[in-house]
């Protein structure tokens, strides 16, 4: 049994929004191509508090019940089976999918029997990055989309960082057409 989770594909981590992957809205048509492969999809969203100590690292962003926290429009989200809200509160920063606050992913993936996580979305560096070494860390199979995430790109370089940690931490490499 696998799933895929989908990290944070929001208006303000696209071009245009608060704090933008600059090329974030390309993982929108690879993830809508593989969303329809998956007997089980998850997806976070960023869902923060006006007020928040993250803000104090952060340009403000997806506050709750705003565009900025609406996923991107052409994210095929009738296709989503449970929707997870993180950083709900004014001291997390929520990186992780599963430090989910409205629903526990752990407990969830276990219940469907999942064995292996799929993971895309944004951002490469932080989000996604956390998602997929908690998905490790609690023993699922856990596998990176390559061509279905996008770096915030603070710095040169920091998105290949990334991808490089998360391999040496484990976690496998598919491209969409692999899936
Ligand atoms: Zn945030």
């Amino acid at each position: 049994m696998r799933a895929l989770i989908i990290v944070d594909v929001q208006n303000d981590f696209c071009p245009g929004g608060a704090l933008p992957a600059p090329e974030g809205d390309r993982v929108v048509p690879v993830l809508n191509t593989i969303i329809g492969r998956f007997p089980l999809v998850v997806a976070s969203r960023d869902w923060h508090p006006e007020g928040t100590v993250h803000f104090e690292k952060w340009p403000a962003h997806c506050v709750e019940n705003t565009y900025g926290a609406d996923y991107h429009p052409d994210l095929k989200t009738e296709k989503i089976d449970t929707h997870l809200l993180k950083g709900t509160g004014n001291v997390d920063d929520g990186y992780s999918a599963f430090e989910a606050t409205n629903s526990d992913l752990e407990k969830l993936l276990r219940e469907k029997g999942v064995k292996e996580v799929y993971i895309g979305g944004l951002t490469t560096e932080y989000c996604v990055k956390s998602t997929a070494a908690d998905s490790l860390k609690k023993g699922f199979r856990t596998f990176l989309v390559t061509d279905a995430i996008e770096g915030v790109r603070q710095n040169p370089g920091d998105t290949e960082k990334a991808i490089d940690e998360m391999a040496g931490m484990g976690v496998g490499m598919v491209s969409s057409d692999q899936i």
